[in-house]
């Protein structure tokens, strides 16, 4: 009944296959009308400066329970939406609901922060992206200077040269770029070398210093310094201990995320989960 009027909607079975074969039928239901309604939303998960342990911004990432199924794994909706062409929905709502959320973002920080959404690469190319960005942040004043996209890399960008040209048409309005889990996927070096990009996000894979120390080190070294010769901020993704945060710190990565800073959270619980100013308790948890 939740899934409105005209809805109905079939279960072929109640493992997860039947889940599996409704999934696009049941996420185009869901982000054709209401999103919210339909058990979409967006949570936050800090992102914090290495020198002072400061908050520097937070990533939005979408989330989506259906009434009936529970919990979609987004790395399983995602793949979904893209392969349905239903991803280009999902990275709208979540662009919008974090431009409406910017203010309670800086309230909770007591001054204006960054916020990182997604973008998957297959839409770099298309037609309206930048304008559908600069819609919804001019319809919720935000400034551009705030916004970062975050590309993911584990998909090969289709047009590469019209790719270039959008993210050169979001810069030139202030907006970054961010290659999301730099060093897992496709081209990583060659995409540094034709994509504008402000901020790297390293794989944690990459960053693994714990399985391999001495090649992890070895990499993390040889990216940060490329990053460091091209102007470009280097995250560290997936950080889940003071040893890994300390690592990374050391081998000279900016920034960090990962559940030692904070999991995914919604806009109301960021504030419990980190000190909100930089201090000595964020300073614990990192290298000094
Ligand atoms: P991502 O963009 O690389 O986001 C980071 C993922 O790593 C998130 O998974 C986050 O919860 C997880 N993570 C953060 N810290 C840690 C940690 O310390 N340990 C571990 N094991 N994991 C950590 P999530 O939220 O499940 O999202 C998975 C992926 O789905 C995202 O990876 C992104 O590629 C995609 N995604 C999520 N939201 C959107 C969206 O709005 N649009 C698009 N196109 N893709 C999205
Ligand atoms: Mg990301
Ligand atoms: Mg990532
Ligand atoms: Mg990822």
């Amino acid at each position: 009944k939740r899934r409105g009027k005209n809805g109905l909607v079939r279960y072929s079975g109640t493992g997860d296959g039947g889940l599996n074969a409704d999934l696009p039928h049941l996420l185009m239901r869901a982000l054709a009308e209401t999103p919210t309604d339909y058990g979409f939303a967006v949570h936050y998960q800090p992102i914090v400066s290495f020198a002072d342990g400061g908050v520097v911004a937070v990533e939005a990432l979408a989330r989506w329970t259906d009434p009936v199924a529970g919990p979609v794994d987004p790395d399983v909706f995602v793949t979904v939406a893209e392969r349905t062409g239903l991803v280009a929905a999902i990275d709208d709502f979540v662009l919008d609901r974090a431009c409406a959320d910017a203010t309670a973002l800086a309230e909770t920080y007591g001054r204006p922060i960054d916020v990182h959404v997604n973008v998957s690469a297959a839409r770099l190319g298309q037609q309206g992206l930048a304008e559908g960005i600069f819609d919804a942040l001019a319809r919720h004043g935000v400034p551009a200077s705030r916004l970062v996209v975050e590309i993911t890399e584990t998909r090969r960008i289709p047009d590469l040269p019209r790719a270039v040209e959008v993210a050169e048409t979001l810069r030139r309005q202030g907006i970054r770029i961010a290659l999301d889990d730099f060093g897992s996927g496709f081209n990583a070096l060659a995409q540094l070398h034709s994509l504008p990009v402000d901020i790297a996000k390293l794989d944690s894979s990459l960053t693994d210093v714990d399985v391999a120390p001495e090649r992890a080190a070895a990499l993390c070294r040889s990216v940060v310094r490329i990053c460091g010769d091209l102007d470009i901020v280097v995250v560290a993704e997936g950080i889940e201990t003071p040893a890994r945060a300390q690592a990374l710190a050391a081998l000279g990565c900016d920034l960090g995320q990962g559940y030692l800073f904070g999991q995914p959270v919604p806009v109301h619980r960021l504030a419990a989960l980190i000190p909100t100013q930089p201090g000595p308790a964020t300073a614990a948890r990192l290298p000094t």
